[in-house]
């Protein structure tokens, strides 16, 4: 468990999918504020996400395996002892059984481990807001139409807090991380002018 308490929250939840990407692009991403266009793929994001909230509506807990709860969406959370901040897609309330669960809607099919961090990011907020404790959480894949549960166990959360604390790391000595070894993403990536020493 994390025991530092950042006193503000400077990351967003999607920070920590831009950290497992590129670590630098997080970096110029808050070093260089203003400079980054919300992308295409950003954009498409932000809209299958609300489109997917109408459908959502309408659609039954049994996609959750649950059979009854209270779903809110859209849920503004904020973490100082996190140092985080974000809107979670969706929360489903098990009131009779002091459970609540985090669900966030993805474009992609796969649960990859950027979508997982982000799931228990929003299931560390939500514990702390609500007393309640988190287990699990649902990553649902719009184009699958499928629902993955996804357990908020202490692998995970240990993933959380190791990612949470390089990034804080990064801000507060404004360090400037490693290109990513993968250097297939830096052909497209719009940073790439900024990464001199790449080649
Ligand atoms: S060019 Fe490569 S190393 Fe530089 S920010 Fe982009 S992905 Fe990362």
């Amino acid at each position: 468990m994390l025991e530092k308490v950042y006193l503000e929250a400077p990351f967003r939840v999607t920070d920590l999918k831009q950290w497992v990407y590129c670590p630098r692009i997080l970096y110029y991403a808050v070093c260089l504020p203003d400079v980054r266009p919300i992308t295409f793929k950003m954009q498409a994001g932000i809209e299958a996400g609300h489109d997917e909230e109408g459908r959502e509506s309408r659609r039954s807990l049994h996609t959750y395996g649950l059979d009854e709860g209270r779903k809110e969406f859209n849920a503004s959370l904020v973490s100082d002892r996190l140092g985080l901040r974000g809107i979670v897609d969706m929360v489903i309330w098990l009131d009779d059984e002091d459970e609540v669960i985090p669900v966030d809607y993805k474009l992609s099919e796969i649960a990859g481990t950027h979508f997982k961090l982000q799931l228990a990011a929003y299931g560390l907020m939500l514990e702390e807001a609500s007393g309640l404790i988190v287990k699990r959480g649902f990553l649902y894949s719009i184009p699958r139409r499928k629902a993955d549960e996804i357990p908020i166990d202490n692998r995970l959360r240990d993933g959380l807090t190791a990612t949470l604390d390089a990034m804080h790391c990064m801000l507060r000595y404004e360090t400037m991380p490693e290109p990513t070894p993968q250097r297939a993403k830096c052909a497209a990536c719009e940073f790439r002018r900024f990464c001199n020493d790449i080649y």
